[in-house]
């Protein structure tokens, strides 16, 4: 399974979004949930909405990605699971706590071992290590032994670890999240760069979900530009997968 997140567009509305992804080829999203005070909060947090969205543009929802709010105030994970559920998606992605994240923490080590023995299933992201933000609680070398992992190629190739030796180490990675990183920006598109990308995902049993940001466009204001980039990630990671 190939994804877009619905993050990579987030200048648009999630209507233009899905309208996109079905356009330039993908048959399913990763939903962005948004923080209250964000642009477009309800939309996506609206199951009927979504749900009309998926079937207007045949375009499924194949994981969900709990808003950034949620690592400040984690007490709702029954409402993203619920929805999650309610959408069939496969997978939650939450972001492996820092280690000034106190009450994030908490809820971390509560539900890190649980079984999750029906989809849809929690996997956690890894996070960039840089100056003067702290430290993720698991270190680079040890997150294969976490249960679920979704992989970010451009957190990690930032964060001056070998990634393909951490990749190849882990079992446990079910998604990727797929970008490069050019040594000043992350989530940028893959296809410059091919080379590099391959070696990390090749030979690799797991879902790809393309995680761009608007600077991997030339022309974010240009549907032309979005749709040949998306399109030329796509056909990339298709040769990949
Ligand atoms: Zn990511």
């Amino acid at each position: 399974m190939i994804t877009l997140s619905t993050a990579s567009l987030y200048p648009y509305g999630l209507n233009r979004i899905f309208n996109i992804a079905s356009k330039t080829g993908f048959s399913a999203v990763e939903l962005m949930l948004r923080s209250k005070t964000d642009n477009a909060y309800f939309d996506s947090w609206d199951a009927g909405y979504i749900k009309e969205l998926m079937a207007q543009n045949n375009v499924a929802v194949d994981s969900i990605h709990v808003p950034f709010e949620f690592e400040d105030n984690p007490n709702n994970f029954d409402e993203i699971y619920n929805l999650a559920k309610e959408l069939k998606s496969k997978f939650i992605i939450a972001h492996i706590p820092r280690e000034n994240q106190n009450d994030y923490i908490r809820w971390f080590e509560k539900i890190k071992d649980k079984n999750f023995e029906t989809e849809p299933v929690l996997l956690f992201e890894n996070v960039h290590i840089k100056e003067r933000k702290e430290k993720p609680i698991i270190p680079y070398e040890n997150i294969g032994q976490l249960n679920n992992i979704c992989f970010d190629i451009a957190h990690s190739m930032r964060s001056g670890v070998d990634t393909e030796k951490i990749v190849r180490g882990c079992k446990n990675i079910r998604q990727f999240h797929v970008s490069f990183w050019d040594g000043k920006e992350d989530h940028i598109s893959l296809v410059t760069h091919e080379q590099d990308i391959i070696q990390i995902i090749q030979n690799q049993n797991a879902d790809f979900c393309l995680e761009l940001c608007p600077k991997a466009f030339e022309n974010i204001t240009d549907w032309n530009n979005v749709a040949e980039v998306l399109k030329e990630n796509l056909t990339f990671l298709k040769e990949q997968s």
